[in-house]
């Protein structure tokens, strides 16, 4: 591929992103703060065309299309701010991990700059770059993101999401979300059965297929907030959901409450405000309006 590719930042995940874009042929200027994390990739480089840059600067000049994957927002200000000139009229893929807000912010300042602007959101470890299951979200420019689609898919299954270049993050970190509440979920559990002598990894056996399983109630669940209507037959009801049984039996095992008991106050506040008959998806009311 003729496309001159640069990646700033050779941390974990920067540098799996430009080995990915070595092994595929791309020439490809790395750069890293600290100098020798680019020699495995430049020794790779010496079958397809990987260089070392000396100063961002050199890096910048040296690609038409800039990715850069470093720490954090404040990360990519230090290291872009002083290389507006070299930036103009190039392109800029941040790959970084900011908020919505940051993006956006970035993506201002590159417009100001002159620049053109795809921002990403990783979904995946760096082992998971260029495999099944990796999956990186885009949203900014929609040029940027179709005329570099081919170098994206070396990475992962790239979907955009529009021209808000807040979009991509938002969806990143509201994945996360549900990730982490699912793993305090998990973890919960594993608490609850350890003092009768049930291992973690005995709980997780039966865990892994139950929540995805239950994952199945998603579409159900969505039909219902889409609607807007939470009396629709069939579903389960919050009073049924009451989580009393779990919540006493949390605190007879001795453990805290703390997880579940959040979940219980989210349905609480809704039958408290009559609507005990209505369907579970009703508690996102109460997570759209804080008490
Ligand atoms: P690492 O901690 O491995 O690397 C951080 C990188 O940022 C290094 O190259 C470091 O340079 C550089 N850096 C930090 N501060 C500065 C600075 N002020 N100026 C210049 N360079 C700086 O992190 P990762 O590679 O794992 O993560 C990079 C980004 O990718 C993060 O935003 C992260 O959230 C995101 N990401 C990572 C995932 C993962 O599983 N690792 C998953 C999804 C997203 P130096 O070597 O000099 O310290």
């Amino acid at each position: 591929n003729d496309v001159q590719v640069s990646v700033l930042g050779l941390g974990a995940m920067g540098s799996a992103l430009a080995g990915a874009l070595v092994k595929a042929g791309y020439p490809t200027t790395v750069w890293n703060r600290t100098s020798g994390k680019a020699d495995d990739l430049v020794a790779q480089g010496a079958t397809s065309a990987a260089t070392s840059a000396a100063t961002a600067g050199d890096a910048v000049r040296s690609g038409h299309v800039v990715i850069a994957c470093l720490l954090d927002h404040v990360s990519v200000h230090e290291v872009l701010d002083p290389l507006t000139a070299e930036l103009a009229g190039r392109t800029l893929i941040n790959v970084t991990t900011t908020t919505p807000e940051q993006s956006r912010e970035m993506a201002a300042w590159a417009a100001g700059v002159g620049v053109a602007y795809l921002d990403g959101g990783i979904m995946a470890v760096p082992d998971m770059i260029g495999r099944p299951g990796a999956s990186v979200l885009y949203s900014g420019s929609a040029e940027v993101f179709h005329e570099h689609k081919p170098l994206l898919e070396l990475w992962g299954m790239s979907t955009y999401f529009g021209d808000d270049p807040g979009l991509a993050s938002l969806y990143d970190l509201a994945l996360l979300a549900g990730m982490y509440v699912m793993f305090a979920g998990f973890l919960h559990g594993a608490a609850m059965v350890a003092p009768a002598g049930v291992t973690a990894g005995e709980f997780a056996t039966m865990a892994a297929p139950w929540l995805t399983a239950m994952t199945g109630a998603f579409e159900g669940f969505a039909a219902v907030v889409d609607g807007g209507d939470y009396t629709v037959e069939g579903q389960q009801s919050l009073e049924f959901s009451s989580l009393d049984h779990l919540v006493t039996a949390t605190a007879e095992q001795g453990i805290s409450t703390e997880v579940v008991a959040v979940v219980q106050k989210l349905i609480q506040r809704q039958i408290d405000a009559g609507h005990g008959r209505e369907g579970f998806p009703r508690i996102i009311e109460s997570i759209r309006q804080p008490a």
